[in-house]
């Protein structure tokens, strides 16, 4: 998996006990779950893309209680694969969309937006585990920090991102200064799954409908090709299906972008389940 070149680490990477507070179908391939509760308040905000390993307890709630601290890192991951089989969680990358602090209606909480993807058995575990997730089920997260570094460039931008990074680009978006400026290209599998994003009056939020049975993140790879790049520097941003981010950077680079000013990262692979890092691809483990 390619990793952010340049990260923005978290303030604290201990184990979160949250529950489902709510959830929302937003539309066919969306479904909005808001975690909070249990450990909630020990959870920082950061804004933009802030991310974090989600443990789905598909064995069970015991299962839950023996996630190792660092479970993310090599030796709790080894520890993390102790976990018998069946009872062992499913972990799993997915992004801060919203955070809300504690206030008359409640709070604070966390809104995640899950693309639900594939039907049956051919849909992943935590597409499956959202779609029938209900208020009171309890989750592990780990926080990871930012891959969008702001100190690489808030001023102009140029996000490009398939439906699964659509959420960090909407929290890239609310955490700009309100004279960004730049294009923000997000790529939907269908017209009703294009979700409204709240930008900068100077940032143009532009969806692309992927058409039927094209590869995902194509659509995305389309529209940057065609895009006329604003005056350097800008800050470029590339997430989503692995071949997006890899050639989009490529392809930035060969047009005389900074490589130091792309942050890119591979959020899912057609055809193979959750990528694992490669931190723990050393331990021998996937998932
Ligand atoms: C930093 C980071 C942040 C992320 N944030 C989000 C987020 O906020 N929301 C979100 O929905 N995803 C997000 N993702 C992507 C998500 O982690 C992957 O899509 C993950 O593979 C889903 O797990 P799964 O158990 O459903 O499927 P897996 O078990 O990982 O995969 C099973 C099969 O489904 C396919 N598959 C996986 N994801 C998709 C997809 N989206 N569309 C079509 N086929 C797919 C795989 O290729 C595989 O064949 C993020 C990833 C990273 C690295």
């Amino acid at each position: 998996m390619a990793r952010f070149s340049s990260l923005v680490k978290p303030a604290s990477q201990d184990l979160l006990h949250l529950r489902v507070v709510r959830t929302e179908r937003l539309s066919p391939h969306w479904i909005r779950i808001t975690l909070g509760g249990g450990d909630i308040g020990r959870f920082t905000p950061m804004g933009y893309d802030q991310w974090f390993r989600i443990f789905l307890p598909l064995g069970g709630d015991e299962g839950l209680e023996r996630i190792p601290a660092k479970a993310n890192k090599i030796l709790g991951y080894v520890k993390y694969l102790r976990i018998p089989d069946g009872m062992r969680p499913v972990m799993r990358n997915y992004t801060v969309r919203a955070y809300r602090a504690a206030g008359a209606d409640g709070g604070p909480e966390i809104d995640v937006d899950f693309v639900l993807h594939g039907s049956g058995p051919s849909a992943g575990p935590a597409s499956r585990w959202a779609s029938a997730a209900s208020p009171g089920e309890s989750v592990v997260i780990i926080d990871e920090g930012l891959g969008f570094n702001p100190d690489r460039g808030v001023d102009r931008v140029v996000l490009v991102a398939d439906e699964t990074g659509a959420p960090a680009v909407a929290g890239v978006c609310a955490s700009l200064p309100a004279t960004a400026t730049g294009v923000a290209l997000v790529e939907a599998s269908s017209a009703d799954d294009v979700l409204e994003i709240d930008a900068p009056a100077g940032v143009e939020v532009r969806w692309l409908v992927r058409p039927q049975g094209a590869k995902p993140g194509s659509a995305a790879l389309d529209a940057l090709r065609a895009l006329d790049l604003p005056a350097s520097p800008f800050h470029a941003f590339v997430v989503g299906e692995q071949s997006l981010p890899t050639t989009a950077r490529r392809e930035l680079v060969a047009r005389g972008v900074d490589k130091g000013a792309i942050s890119f990262m591979g959020y899912w692979r057609v055809g193979a389940a959750s990528p694992t890092p490669k931190s723990q691809v050393a331990a021998g483990g996937a998932h």
